[in-house]
């Protein structure tokens, strides 16, 4: 794809460059034993530590820092010493008015990430820190400032975070958004997050630039905030492109900014410029000793690794013998062991491939990979039409069973070729003119003309002829004349 296709503005490159905090899926909270679990009621998950209480002490949740190097390894890091820091600043959510994050000694340094289509976007770091509890402003349209009262819920204080700082490789919304599904379907195989976007488990800062095509040097970013769906992520790219494009169009400058993306009014506000950014005097956490996970530690976790969806489309490429990226429906449906072992069997890649994409979005139900590799089996020999394995396949995974017996309940027997013989002589003596044609014709010609005898024939028998078979009298027909 050219830049100029990619950015959707003629002449202009667009440049985003995401942070993705995901909540990692731990029994208890990264600093005490309070529950890590969304949707209890308010502060009902809290202790000492979540609340920031005088005298209470954090101590490191060692199934955080093993999920963290998860993490790390699925995104090809390098997984290092690291240690945690103060974050200084104030708002209600936030009790110790500091939040305990990593800053300069990551756990995890550079890494990348391959997108479906094989491109490899570059990781700059993963690092864990805290979450902050939930402020509900009453009254005022939900604003701070023209609210009533506010409420706040320390449920989600303390809960672990990684936080992953993506390098500014990605060119386009439809770009961000393959990143971001991509880390999701990472984050969820290694069981380090569910990655619900929708309940905050996953949540994407999105810093976009705009640079003329050509142009080496980055521009300037604005970050945007509040995106809760790979569709607003979208959304605000657009929004965001546009908007600065128009801006230095002006003969304007582009102002480094945090933004708010608002949902309804599909437009960005700006939140505050980099003159108002925080000063959060950064130093490390003197109640907490560095993290230094031993070269065992972190070979054990290694070789506890499923295997990573990006690998999982390359084995059934390679299997199939397809590119990465059209194995990758078959992945995200989690029927590529189901297509393999199909394979395996004996089963035609393609046609396998084709159910997979086609005819099975909802899973595979009932069905087998020994039912499959029969059923595509009996396609392949011309026991049934590509219409009648549809049927067939749709009752195996609704119910399971023998595909020849639930063929034969559905009354689908092959036609005997010499039966089908006849009817195609029958059809050719009543349309002699696109015989000639067939016969005479160069190969569209020849491929159209196919396509309305195979039609015709399908309409006599009502679905129950092999179209192959159907084209391979056809061919025969033409040449022996
Ligand atoms: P900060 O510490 O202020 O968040 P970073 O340098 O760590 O700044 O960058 C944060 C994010 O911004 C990264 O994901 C990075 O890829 C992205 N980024 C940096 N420069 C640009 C740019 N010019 N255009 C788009 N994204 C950028
Ligand atoms: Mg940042």
């Amino acid at each position: 794809m050219s830049p100029e296709t990619c950015s959707g503005i003629d002449g202009w490159e667009v440049v985003i460059g995401l942070e993705v905090h995901a909540e990692l899926a731990t029994a208890t909270k990264l600093f005490s034993g309070a529950r890590n679990e969304f949707g209890g009621e308010p502060n009902t998950q809290v202790d000492p530590v979540s609340l920031g209480l005088p005298g209470s002490l954090p101590v490191l949740n060692e199934k955080a820092v093993e999920l963290a190097i998860r993490v790390g390894l699925a995104l090809n890091c390098v997984v290092q010493p690291s240690e945690f820091a103060r974050k200084n600043y104030f708002y209600p959510d936030m009790p110790k008015d500091f939040q305990i994050s990593q800053f300069d000694q990551p756990i995890n340094g550079e890494g990348w990430l391959e997108l479906p289509d094989g491109r490899r976007i570059g990781i700059e770091r993963a690092h864990l820190e805290e979450d902050t509890g939930k402020s509900t402003h009453v009254g005022g349209g939900g604003r701070i400032h023209e609210a009533s009262y506010s409420l706040v819920d320390y449920n989600r204080a303390g809960v672990p975070l990684i936080e992953i700082v993506g390098k500014p490789d990605l060119r386009s919304a439809d770009d961000a958004r393959a990143y971001v599904s991509e880390l999701r379907a990472i984050l969820v195989t290694i069981g380090a997050s569910d990655g619900k976007m929708e309940e905050g488990s996953m949540r994407v800062d999105c810093n976009v630039s705009v640079r003329p095509v050509g142009e080496e040097e980055l521009g300037t970013r604005c970050e945007v905030k509040n995106i809760n769906s790979l569709r607003s992520l979208g959304r605000a790219i657009a929004y965001e492109s546009r908007r600065q494009v128009d801006l230095i169009t002006l003969g304007q400058k582009v102002d480094q900014q945090t933004r708010h993306w608002n949902e309804e009014e599909g437009r960005t506000h700006t939140l505050r410029s980099k003159e108002e950014a925080f000063d959060y005097r950064y130093f490390p956490e003197p109640d907490l000793v560095p993290v230094v996970p031993s070269t065992e530690w972190i070979d054990q976790i290694r070789m506890a690794m499923p295997l990573l969806p990006g690998e999982r489309r390359h084995r059934l490429a390679e299997e199939a013998d397809i590119r990465p990226e059209a194995a990758a429906l078959a992945v995200e449906r989690g029927l590529d062991d189901l297509a393999l072992a199909a394979m395996d069997l004996g089963a035609d890649p393609a046609r396998v491939l084709v159910h997979v994409e086609n005819n099975l979005a909802d899973g595979q139900g009932t069905l087998t990979a020994d039912g499959f590799a029969a059923l595509v089996a009996m396609e392949t020999g011309g026991e049934l039409t590509a219409t009648q394995a549809k049927t067939v396949l749709a009752d195996l995974v609704s119910s399971g069973g023998d595909p020849a017996l639930v063929a034969a309940a559905h009354g689908f027997e092959a036609m005997e070729s010499s039966e089908l013989e006849g009817l195609v002589e029958s059809l050719i003596a009543d349309h002699p003119e696109d015989w000639e044609a067939f016969v005479g014709g160069d190969e569209s010609e020849r491929k159209k003309k196919s396509g309305f005898f195979v039609g015709q024939i399908m309409k006599t028998t009502k679905g129950q002829a092999d179209g192959r078979l159907v084209n391979e009298i056809l061919e025969r027909r033409s040449t022996s004349r």
